[in-house]
């Protein structure tokens, strides 16, 4: 019998009832886009949720990347981390501006603030880098090289929904931070995103630029996009946002588990909780070094495939591979030897709020050696 697949992540979905009732709500109303009474519903409780003072909601992740370049007037080169989901680099190249690639720092996955310096030039106006898997970048590092030159720092959060330091959000940190609700998320609108602002002006610039730069009936201030939420994914939205806690608890079940039996797998890497972080649990990276664990991470990969377990390569291959940034010198890899080795080795293995034990015992099964 040909054993269930075991995918790696599942989309967390509300109540149909629950949802259906809302649903009636908007066909009564016959109001079903342009910032309407669920949409505002959602803004508020996700404020209240995230802990930030200002949120503007997106229809996915990645045009609020695109947004926060053109509200900050962001021109010439940024400065980013070619370990990430496409949609990162594609932000800037789609503002017209040169990315810019740095390494990445081993034990976050994120951009290593070391670098940083290096890559600035009198071009460079922005450094956008990424909590990758959640987990905080170093971000009073970040801010400190970009205070020094002047830089705008703009945070892809797409995967830190509900991340805390020290009880404070990092989506609060420099000047502004994006976040996905797409259906592979924590926390999902079926398609979806936001921008977290500081500042009320910003909030009003940015709710403009969503909607074809209008201001008011009659007036553009800029070349706006379209990239409203409509009112049935806002209503999702805010079914789902009363499932998430409970969702990121067994996430976290997950994540003491796969720890538990993979601590003494030689030649297998994963991350710990870090100190003063609320994690949310998003992914559950491995890293393979093939010398020590006897098979390379494509041979792992492979072997977890024909078991009907399907981890993901995040992130390999690097954005700074693709053919759009692969002439970049910044793109080369001798400049980017710890993300190139790391893109190697990362295997993420299946993690959501679905999992049972006997999914767990197979995925730990084909691993443990
Ligand atoms: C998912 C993701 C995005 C893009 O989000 P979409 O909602 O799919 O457009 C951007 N950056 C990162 C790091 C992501 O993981």
């Amino acid at each position: 019998m040909n054993k269930e697949t075991i995918t790696v992540t599942s989309p967390l979905l509300p109540d149909l009832d629950e949802f259906h009732t809302l649903l009636k709500e908007i066909w009564d109303s016959k109001w079903v886009t342009n910032n309407g009474s669920f949409h505002k519903r959602l803004e508020q409780a996700l404020c209240e949720y995230l802990k930030v003072p200002y949120i503007s909601l997106f229809t996915n992740g990645t045009l609020p990347l695109l947004t926060s370049l053109q509200a900050l007037r962001i021109t010439g080169e940024v400065i980013t981390t070619p370990y990430s989901f496409v949609a990162t680099t594609h932000a800037i190249w789609w503002n017209g501006c040169k990315p810019v690639f740095v390494d990445i720092d081993p034990t976050n996955c994120g951009m290593d603030p070391d670098k940083i310096e290096a890559a600035i030039t009198p071009h460079t106006t922005a450094i956008m880098p990424v909590h990758c898997y959640g987990k905080p970048c170093d971000m009073e590092r970040i801010q400190a090289v970009a205070d020094k030159y002047n830089l705008k720092v703009i945070y892809d959060a797409a995967h830190a929904f509900g991340v805390e330091v020290d009880g404070e959000s990092v989506l609060n940190r420099g000047d502004m931070a994006t976040l996905s609700f797409h259906a592979t998320k924590v926390y999902n609108t079926l398609e979806g995103g936001a921008l977290v602002m500081h500042d009320a002006e910003t909030k009003k610039r940015i709710d403009y630029l969503k909607n074809f730069g209008f201001a008011g009936e009659t007036e553009v201030v800029g070349p706006g996009i379209n990239s409203k939420m409509d009112e049935v994914r806002s209503a999702y939205g805010l079914l789902n946002l009363k499932l998430v806690d409970d969702a990121i608890e067994m996430r976290h079940q997950v994540a003491i588990r796969y720890r538990e039996a993979l601590r003494d797998v030689k030649g297998i890497r994963f991350f710990d909780d870090m100190p003063g972080v609320k994690h949310n649990y998003s992914y559950f990276p491995i890293f393979v070094n093939a010398e020590e664990y006897g098979m390379t991470r494509d041979e792992l990969y492979s072997k977890m495939k024909e078991q009907g377990i399907l981890g993901r390569r995040y992130f390999y291959p690097l954005i700074s591979t693709f053919s759009t940034y692969c002439g970049l010198p910044s793109a080369a890899p001798e400049n980017l030897p710890v993300a190139t080795r790391i893109a190697n080795e990362v295997i993420c293995l299946p993690m959501h709020h679905g999992l049972n034990e006997g999914d767990l015992n197979r995925v730990l099964e084909t691993i443990v050696r």
